[in-house]
């Protein structure tokens, strides 16, 4: 076996687990070795390709012109027969179909007596083509987060929603709404200025982010709204834990030229029913902050 020539055992777990894709072949372009990054990049699973040859139709590396490498300018025969290694750019076959852009760098394997044995392709994502993929992730999460506040935003809040019914309409897993509001925010705003608005948003927001359950999950619906969903709670519960959110925040303040300042909110506080749905569970909640707002503000109404 030249796989045990060439490598010791203990290097296999190594070479298994590096961050690039390696398959060796014997002379023949037969594969012999496929490590785990490979299968993760091309979507081939070891069992799929050992034993076949790179030139079965499995990979069929291409190059930018479309030219099919495995049957003409195959760049690991090439360093087979030359012994000499080679870099390039080339698109692989994905097992879902599509082309992957990878690096690719072969090396001769050789003997103890210098012969050509095989030889070893490494490969990796190309970083043009990662970095667009990695865009695209971020991308996501931009799309699903407000900037300002750090926390989830109304559309991850009511894809979180969507979520959370499926499990109550299955399972019957009680959950409630916080709609959190703050007090007067416009006066505040016109009072120290906008920045100091925004600072006392990111205060509220991290009071929320840092105080809640793990489970929980709380988002900026807009302006100076936030939305919680509290999981696994009775109705007594859901008040408890919504009024120790309002006290927190007003326990909290922001220091504006040596002044400590502090807002509060008004909370509503809605359990789920039946025959809810989402917009009619986020409905009830805010009807109950604005009762709030009506009997002076700082306080928590619940149904
Ligand atoms: P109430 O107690 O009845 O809720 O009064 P309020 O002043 O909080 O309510 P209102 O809806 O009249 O005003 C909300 C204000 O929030 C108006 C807007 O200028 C401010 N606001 C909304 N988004 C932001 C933001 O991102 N930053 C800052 N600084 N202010 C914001
Ligand atoms: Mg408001
Ligand atoms: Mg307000």
């Amino acid at each position: 076996m030249i796989l045990e020539s060439v490598i010791n055992i203990n290097c296999r777990d190594i070479l298994d687990n590096l961050p690039y894709g390696i398959y060796f072949t014997d002379i023949k372009r037969k594969i012999i070795y496929w490590n785990n990054a490979a299968e993760r990049i091309t979507g081939f699973r070891a069992k799929d390709v050992i034993g076949s040859h790179c030139f079965d139709n499995i990979l069929t590396h291409i190059d930018e012109e479309g030219r099919n490498l495995c049957k003409q300018i195959c760049p690991l025969a090439q360093t087979i027969s030359d012994g000499i290694s080679r870099k390039g750019e080339v698109f692989l076959h994905h097992k879902d179909g599509h082309r992957a852009s990878v690096k690719i760098h072969t090396v001769p394997l050789k003997d103890i007596n210098g012969n050509t044995v095989g030889a070893a392709e490494i490969f990796s994502d190309n970083s043009e083509f990662t970095s667009i993929e990695t865009k695209i992730k971020e991308l996501e999460k931009i799309a699903f987060f407000d900037k300002l506040s750090k926390l989830p935003n109304r559309e991850h809040i009511e894809s979180e929603l969507d979520l959370i019914f499926q499990e109550f309409k299955r399972y019957g897993q009680s959950f409630g709404v916080l709609f959190l509001d703050i007090d007067h925010f416009k006066r505040f705003n016109d009072t120290y200025g906008h920045d100091a608005g925004d600072l006392i948003l990111k205060t509220v927001a991290r009071t929320l982010r840092s105080s809640s359950r793990p489970f929980d999950i709380f988002g900026r619906w807009g302006g100076e709204e936030f939305v919680g969903i509290i999981k696994n709670v009775d109705r007594q519960e859901l008040k408890k834990i919504g009024n120790r959110y309002r006290k927190l925040i007003e326990k909290s303040s922001i220091t504006i030229e040596n002044n400590r300042i502090s807002i509060t909110v008004s909370i509503g506080a809605s359990l789920v029913k039946n025959d809810d749905s989402k917009n009619s569970i986020i409905k009830r909640a805010d009807q109950l902050m604005y009762e709030c707002k009506q009997k002076g503000r700082n306080c928590l109404a619940s149904d």
